[in-house]
């Protein structure tokens, strides 16, 4: 018998799932179908993206519920839109023999006309993203009263996007008796607490050791100076001639300038961060899904959510500023049971926060070896032979050339035409690597010994301090400014160029901005006598003043500025939590 009959799905389900490839329930379908087809519990569930948990939730809901009536009867929260589409898509694909069953995606950024025209039409399921389903909820164009099930999935997510408030208001519109099943990748004690609020003696269940990554991602690292971390990466993927990979940055300013140098680099690259639109951030994601590109450049915020198999390396190029993020970076390669490695270029003074990692995920990292240029020069020319093995010769084609073509060859060997066609991509990394240096750093070299007065790196960021002068500006994101607007904008006042700004620090109020040293009379002269919005424009050294002013913001700003779909918020970072008394919390930083 089919197990996911025995487990008690029906055969229409069955059927619709065994043509997306389902043969049988993976681990947390086996474990958590029985449980919630019950119907009777509440449920929290620890599992990695990744693991089919869509599926473990999805059918029983679609076993559940009635579909005779139109009214909505399961509601799903998740964290982005990504994730949104994506769950709906699936929970439409298992439906597809359900003629009856209503699915509807809410979410940020998209027509509200054509989500409140769906959801008139009559619908049971709605999967939302916290933001824009209470902009519905805001708006009576929805009737919560019959829900039986809500879900909250990658919990955890949507607490680090600081979407406590908004959730608890959507769950004050469902019924008290309905049942609620929490999936988390991580047991933060913010998500603890929320199992607490909401449920009642909830069933609970571990995929794997709490907190423990995919067992099929082996965790590598690589210690190499800062200002190698660039020459070191092309490395790494030029030995991974077959890489389909996501590189995790830390900033927007960052994945757009690495996405940039790659691409100059002849790379397959492109970048996908908050302060592109949504179109361009829909064709990216297209792209990369056809595999139309190679490495994708992503930020924290936008990558998340992103569900692509087959991801063959996720690559740390700067460590996450929370632990948390490191196992949501991770979890985007060994989905549904492939293998993949998740690796993290870090210098000496970043040994430390890999130890910590390391604790998070419980799980040792791999210290690896950043290749020798003639190891990455072999790799790619196996790889080249290895693609003339494999392509495929339109023989018709090609043939009415080849009497030419033999014609040129007539005087060489087969030996020498072989080392022709070899040299034409190999001449490039043959060039490139020769005399290439060891970037390995030896990590029981004492700190104080690298070379840390360095400046040639462009992305060396630690090492380019000394150049810049830290000012401060009377503008931030309660202006509605983003850390690409506000370069945009210091820019095209004052004439400088955007190379000429470092690190950006956007705070609510106010911003932080490291400027060339070169440039800051230019900044200063630029601000003098502007005006935004009515209020003018500030621009000062900052001087000492900038940790304590940042951390006494910290306190005060509130997380909620209005935007309804908190994109903005989210992609600035948002830097805590808020529990549900209020009071703010610092997130487990480094
Ligand atoms: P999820 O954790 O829900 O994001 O699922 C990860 C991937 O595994 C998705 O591409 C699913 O389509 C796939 N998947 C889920 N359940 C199964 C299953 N039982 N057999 C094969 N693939 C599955």
């Amino acid at each position: 018998m089919n197990p996911f009959i025995e487990l008690g799905i029906r055969h229409d389900i069955v059927n619709a799932i065994t043509e997306l490839g389902f043969e049988k329930p993976t681990p947390i379908q086996e474990q958590a179908v029985p449980v919630l087809l019950a119907g009777s519990n509440d449920f929290v569930g620890l599992a990695q993206t990744g693991t089919g948990k869509t599926a473990a939730f999805g059918l029983p809901l679609l076993e559940l519920l009635d579909f005779s009536q139109k009214h909505p009867q399961a509601l799903i929260l998740c964290p982005t839109r990504e994730l949104c589409l994506q769950i709906s898509k699936d929970i439409e694909k298992y439906a597809k023999n359900l003629p009856d069953a209503r699915v509807v995606a809410v979410y940020g950024g998209a027509n509200i006309s054509d989500q409140l025209r769906q959801i008139r039409r009559g619908v049971q399921i709605v999967v939302a993203t916290p933001g824009r389903m209470l902009d519905i909820i805001g708006r009576k164009a929805i009737d919560f009263s019959n829900v039986r099930y809500v879900v909250l999935d990658e919990a955890d997510e949507m607490l680090n996007m600081g979407f406590q408030e908004d959730i608890n208001n959507i769950l004050s519109t469902t019924p008290e008796e309905k049942k609620t099943w929490l999936f988390s990748a991580t047991m933060p004690a913010e998500v603890r607490r929320i199992a607490k609020k909401y449920m009642t003696d909830p069933h609970e269940l571990t995929m794997g050791t709490k907190n423990t990554g995919n067992e099929n991602i082996e965790h590598q690292y690589y210690v190499v100076r800062a200002r190698d971390k660039y020459p070191a990466f092309k490395r790494i993927v030029d030995s991974n001639p077959q890489i389909f990979g996501i590189v995790f940055c830390r900033t927007k300013i960052e994945t757009q300038e690495i996405a940039e140098t790659l691409i100059k680099d002849g790379y397959n690259a492109d970048a996908l961060h908050g302060d592109l639109s949504q179109q361009q951030r829909d064709k990216v994601m297209r792209r990369y899904r056809d595999r139309s590109l190679q490495l994708l450049i992503a930020t924290d915020v936008a990558a998340r959510g992103i569900d692509v198999n087959n991801v063959t390396h996720v690559i740390n190029y700067s460590l996450p500023d929370e632990i948390e993020n490191y196992t949501h970076r991770s979890g985007r390669t060994a989905r549904a049971g492939k293998t993949g490695i998740s690796l993290s270029l870090v210098n000496l003074k970043e040994l430390g926060k890999i130890r910590q990692i390391e604790k998070v995920v419980g799980k040792s990292f791999v210290k690896a070896e950043v290749p020798k240029g003639e190891a990455v020069v072999e790799k790619q020319l196996f790889a080249l032979i290895e693609k003339v093995q494999q392509v495929s010769v339109s023989e018709n084609h090609i043939d009415p050339y080849l009497p030419k073509i033999m014609e040129s060859f007539a005087e060489l060997s087969k030996e020498d035409i072989v080392k022709r066609f070899a040299s034409l991509e190999f001449n490039r990394f043959l060039e490139y690597y020769q005399n290439a240096p060891d970037l390995n750093v030896d990590p029981s070299e004492s700190r104080g010994s690298e070379r840390s007065k360095g400046k040639s790196d462009r992305f060396g960021r630690d090492e380019y301090k000394s150049d810049y002068t830290r000012l401060f500006i009377n503008l931030g994101s309660v202006d509605e400014f983003t850390r690409g607007d506000i370069l945009g904008y210091i820019c095209n006042t004052t004439q400088i160029s955007g190379k000429a700004i470092g690190k950006i620090d956007l705070k609510g109020v106010y911003t932080f901005f490291e400027v060339e040293n070169a440039s800051v009379d230019k900044v200063f002269s630029g601000f003098q006598h502007i005006d935004f919005n009515g209020r003018s424009v500030r621009v000062e050294n900052a001087g000492e003043r900038g940790a304590d002013e940042g951390r006494s913001e910290k306190r005060n700003r509130s997380f909620r500025n209005g935007d309804g779909g908190g994109r903005k918020r989210r992609e600035n970072g948002g830097g805590g939590f808020r529990d549900f008394s209020g009071r703010r919390r610092e997130k487990s930083r480094w």
